[in-house]
């Protein structure tokens, strides 16, 4: 499979590329993105197949169908990397809550958030074909909290890549925090910004695109490259565990081959929705994706009215704050894929020099004939996380946004939804303590023990280590010396 530029070509860029060349350079022409020229028809012909695979055998089919260039015996390296999960047997667990609502659990990895799902193998491919082309990398990380944690793990010790990681200094868990400071490894520099995600993603993308920066590291041999899900070597990864959700109602009963489902995805910078939505083109059963947001509403809007507008907007700190994100960056990938290149260019450089576009009425109605969207607040976030307590299940903030559009968007109630439980407890006790016993502003270390003794489960021990690991990491600058930072961290 080959990929091409969601702005189209100024001349400079390639105008395709494969897809071990999307990974290590992610960025495209007029600051668009690679997406794939097509995509591969599985329909149900390929889940009957794969009705009974597990998941890695399942991931290599679905790989093998995208015709990625890259040796098998890298993918199986990659691939292998699920049996550090909780349960090698079955890395992503889908739980039922109700009758007609199942969580696919995405957070048994190593960091206990979704992001392991991607950057896992993603980290044994960069780095096996860096190898392989005798290139130096340097990736770049920005962090709401997740994309950290998971990008340091995966890169720890490889050789040809070293990491710098960019997160908002005060706008993660004490858990993401600590995940990260403690990393000691001399190929990963962790930076704390002064500002929010959207600071560090926005100084990320400059990055990425900035010739000066870029030939700095030539000077070094070194190359550019993101962690973030700009990678089309993220989103790859995160279509399978949607097959794999899918298989799994079969397999429990729940429906029969071909019966639609709502894919229900806790959303910020849309990637986990957009491997939904290659899933569902590729031919898996899905009546609509819901899309849930949190109190920075952008998604919710431009579902709801075709309108994306940033104007008069800020970051709103929230209990799920993954997903507390205003540009969305695979909105573009959606765009691209329904209205092609040309008007995808427009309507991000409106965004960009303007910070609002609107779809016309039909433009509109393609984009809802595939998503639904609606948001949740905190308050009605922490009432979710009860609820669904007193039905026997513990589930984090982000979890529980989706709850909102599970109660308000589906049309055709009779149909089984798959929720996406994108983190562990763990890494959000506070807002879940507080959820389960009024007890607020507890730290993160007095919450963890609350929960553990309110639901009868313990602290994981990795998780607990945290607090008693010496931080390593404790640079935090203004977003102005960020370039400077990461040129002395390269020495
Ligand atoms: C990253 C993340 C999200 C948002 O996922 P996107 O793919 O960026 O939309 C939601 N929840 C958690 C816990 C995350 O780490």
């Amino acid at each position: 499979m080959n990929f091409t530029e969601t702005r189209g070509n100024d001349g400079q860029f390639p105008l395709e590329m494969t897809f071990s060349q999307a990974i290590l350079s992610p960025m495209s022409s007029f600051g668009g993105l690679y997406s794939p020229k097509s995509l591969p028809d599985l329909g149900l012909p390929f889940l009957e197949k794969h009705l009974q695979s597990d998941y890695k055998t399942l991931a290599t089919a679905i790989l093998a169908e995208f015709e990625v260039d890259i040796e098998q015996s890298i993918i199986d390296e990659a691939l292998s990397l699920y049996d550090q999960f909780d349960d090698p047997q079955n890395p992503v667990p889908v739980v039922k809550v109700r009758d007609d609502l199942y969580v696919s659990e995405l957070y048994h990895g190593p960091t206990r958030a979704f992001k392991d799902m991607a950057l896992q193998p993603f980290g044994t491919v960069l780095s096996a074909i860096a190898k392989a082309r005798n290139e130096k990398y340097l990736i770049l990380a920005a962090t709401s909290g997740d994309t950290g944690p998971a990008a340091l793990d995966t890169f720890r010790n490889r050789e040809n890549v070293q990491v710098a990681c960019l997160y908002p200094e005060g706008g993660t868990s004490d858990v993401q925090r600590l995940q990260m400071v403690t990393e000691n490894a001399p190929n990963l520099k962790v930076i704390g910004i002064k500002g929010d995600f959207d600071d560090a993603q926005s100084a990320l993308k400059k990055l990425l695109t900035s010739d000066s920066f870029k030939a700095k590291l030539q000077e070094n041999q070194i190359s550019l490259s993101a962690a973030n899900s700009v990678n089309f070597g993220r989103i790859i990864f995160q279509t399978i565990y949607h097959l794999h959700s899918y298989l799994e109602l079969i397999r429990q009963g729940a429906i029969q081959m071909g019966e639609k489902v709502y894919l229900n995805v806790p959303s910020g910078n849309f990637g986990n929705a957009l491997g939904g939505y290659y899933a569902f083109k590729m031919g898996l059963p899905v009546e609509k994706i819901l899309i849930a947001s949190n109190s920075n509403n952008v998604l919710t809007q431009f579902i709801q009215t075709g309108v994306y507008d940033l104007r008069d907007l800020n970051v709103i700190p929230t209990s799920s704050p993954a997903m507390d994100i205003l540009k969305s960056s695979n909105i573009e990938r959606i765009l691209f894929d329904l209205f092609g290149a040309q008007r995808t260019k427009e309507l991000m450089l409106a965004l960009d020099k303007e910070k609002h576009y609107a779809l016309t009425q039909s433009e509109l109605a393609e984009i809802q004939a595939v998503f639904s969207a609606d948001f949740c607040t905190d308050d009605e976030g922490e009432a979710y996380i009860k609820q669904a307590f007193s039905e026997g299940y513990l589930m984090d903030p982000h979890t529980a946004t989706c709850f909102k559009s599970y109660d308000t968007c589906r049309q055709h109630p009779e149909l089984k939804t798959i929720v996406y439980s994108t983190a562990e407890w763990t890494k959000f006790s506070p807002i879940i303590a507080n959820a389960l016993t009024g007890k607020s502003g507890l730290h993160d270390i007095e919450a963890l023990k609350v929960i553990s003794e309110q639901a009868g489960v313990s602290i994981p021990a990795k998780i607990q280590k945290l607090f008693e690991t010496e931080i390593s990491q404790s640079t935090v600058i203004d977003k102005r010396d960020i370039e400077q930072e990461i040129l002395n961290f390269l020495g």
